[in-house]
């Protein structure tokens, strides 16, 4: 129950913006203990991002794109339980350090560094039915190309 709990005011603010998905169109699925909205007005908005986690509530463009990001955002449902009310602000000040050391906020940011190195977030790392050739690299480095 803590586990609830503790996010708890994360979860109530996505529940807000969940609940005005529902009103514009959009649809709610529970799964694997959270909620996770799609569609609705989220889907027209501009920008690259697909999924967005607060507390136990994920918000996605749809739920195909919430089907193939659930092990990653997963992973953050976990980093809410372990942080609660402090997850975000942790998170916004971890990338604010990254960038200030001349990295990337968001891709260097060891929460999503963490979420990338949960194994079933990276399905296009599954190794290849066909053998490599020789000498070749099978799989990408966990979480992504490295520079
Ligand atoms: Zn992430």
């Amino acid at each position: 129950m803590l586990r609830y709990l503790w996010p708890a005011p994360w979860s109530l603010f996505g529940l807000a913006l969940g609940a005005a998905m529902l009103a514009a169109g959009g649809r709610v699925r529970r799964v694997q203990g959270a909620l996770e909205f799609s569609g609705g007005a989220l889907a027209r908005l501009p920008g690259a991002t697909t999924a967005i986690t607060f507390g136990h509530v994920i918000l996605g463009r749809s739920a195909a794109g919430l089907d193939a990001l659930r092990a990653h955002e997963q992973v953050h449902v976990r980093q809410y339980e372990r942080w609660g009310p402090f997850f975000v602000p942790a998170y916004l000040a971890e990338g604010a350090w990254q960038w200030l050391h001349g990295r990337q906020a968001y891709r260097d940011n060891r929460f999503e560094v963490e979420a990338r190195q949960e194994p079933k977030a990276n399905p296009i790392q599954l190794p290849a039915t066909e053998p490599a050739p020789p000498g070749r690299r099978r799989t990408a480095p966990l979480g992504g190309s490295e520079r």
